[in-house]
């Protein structure tokens, strides 16, 4: 300890290089070379959306001179993370690319964490704000995990590519970083009550990521290159605040316990997202904050709003919100300790038209 007793220290993640915009996919041979990465790369894909990039990719690192070797695999289990990290193994990569989805980032997220080995992110979607994250979702048996990950090393946003996945994951990304706007008051509120740790600065980055989505909700329509490309920076900054913050804090509060509830009361039927969105709707009405523009926001991005458009029955709304205090007794929310009654929550849910 110091004369004056101070003994803070903390340590955060970047990403040291993020390239978005048209068409940068070629860009990621380069990319390792500024790295000075070594000289074979292992390639995680996806059977469907990421072949195609995958093959662009591969053929980038093989122009800069990098063997490259690709595994193709489905959902991010722990089954399959054990694939990915012995085909590492196996090939010696000396580094790992993440090309798809969600899941695919998300696998090479973690194995290149528990390798110690760095890793490239190139989404060919945007459902969520775990691209540039040091946090990864996966499952275990039926459980999803979220756990702490590696921080890629670089990220190739490629609006070309992504526009190009369905829109409903875009419009499911946005929601999602909507949804910081409710996460940000229960932190704060955490910070209050629980004299938990919080970060001005990771708060703000979240903030600023829900409020430019907000802002430009109108201009984020289907088909529109330009609409990833309003996006995909928002979306990448949410998760950057997370790296700030060293936790998932300022992107993930009450309407994030509420949709992993509704992925145990209603496993498969909406994205999370999209969930975490209409969570928000909710838990800013709990907050006595403007939860209407929070609704107006998320249909003017075409994503959903009430129950009937997640494809869930009322009953799953009210039992998600009553059990949503049970999922992370340790994060402090507007839920409290207790939790809200069955009456509460339908009332809730009504007043606010999502059943
Ligand atoms: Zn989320």
């Amino acid at each position: 300890m110091t004369a004056d007793g101070f003994t803070k220290a903390r340590t955060m993640h970047f990403p040291r290089q993020v390239l978005a915009g048209h068409d940068v996919v070629g860009e990621i041979g380069k990319m390792s070379k500024d790295f000075e990465l070594g000289g074979t790369a292992l390639l995680v894909t996806g059977p469907t959306t990421g072949n195609l990039a995958a093959k662009v990719v591969s053929d980038t690192l093989a122009d800069e001179g990098y063997t490259v070797h690709t595994i193709i695999i489905g959902e991010a289990s722990k089954d399959n993370l054990v694939k990915v990290e012995e085909e590492a193994k196996e090939v010696g990569a000396a580094f790992l690319v993440g090309v798809g989805g969600g899941s695919k980032i998300d696998l090479a997220k973690l194995a290149s964490g528990n390798m110690r080995m760095p890793f490239l992110s190139l989404p060919t979607s945007a459902s969520h704000d775990g691209i540039a994250s040091p946090r990864a979702s996966i499952k275990d048996g039926g459980n999803s995990l979220s756990l702490n990950a590696n921080v890629p090393l670089g990220i190739v946003a490629d609006t070309a590519l992504i526009v190009k996945a369905p829109y409903r994951l875009l419009a499911s990304g946005c929601a999602d970083v909507i949804s910081n706007t409710t996460a940000i008051l229960d932190w704060e509120l955490a910070a209050r009550l629980r004299s938990e740790f919080f970060s001005s600065s990771a708060a703000n980055l979240a903030k600023y990521a829900a409020e430019s989505i907000i802002d430009n909700a109108a201009d984020i329509k289907p088909n529109l290159e330009d609409s990833v490309w309003v996006a995909i920076r928002p979306i990448i900054i949410s998760g950057i605040s997370m790296a700030v913050a060293s936790s998932s804090r300022p992107t993930s509060g009450s309407e994030h316990m509420f949709s992993h509830v509704l992925d145990k009361t209603a496993p498969g039927k909406a994205l999370h997202g999209e969930q975490c969105g209409v969570g928000s709707i909710m838990m800013m009405y709990l907050h006595g904050g403007d939860w209407g523009r929070i609704r107006e926001a998320l249909r003017l991005v075409g994503a959903p709003t009430n129950a009937e458009e997640l494809g869930v029955s009322p009953e799953q709304i009210v039992d998600s919100l009553v059990h949503a205090n049970e999922i992370r007794k340790d994060r402090y929310s507007i839920l409290g300790d207790r939790g809200l009654t069955p009456d509460a929550a339908e009332r809730l849910a009504k007043i606010t038209g999502v059943i």
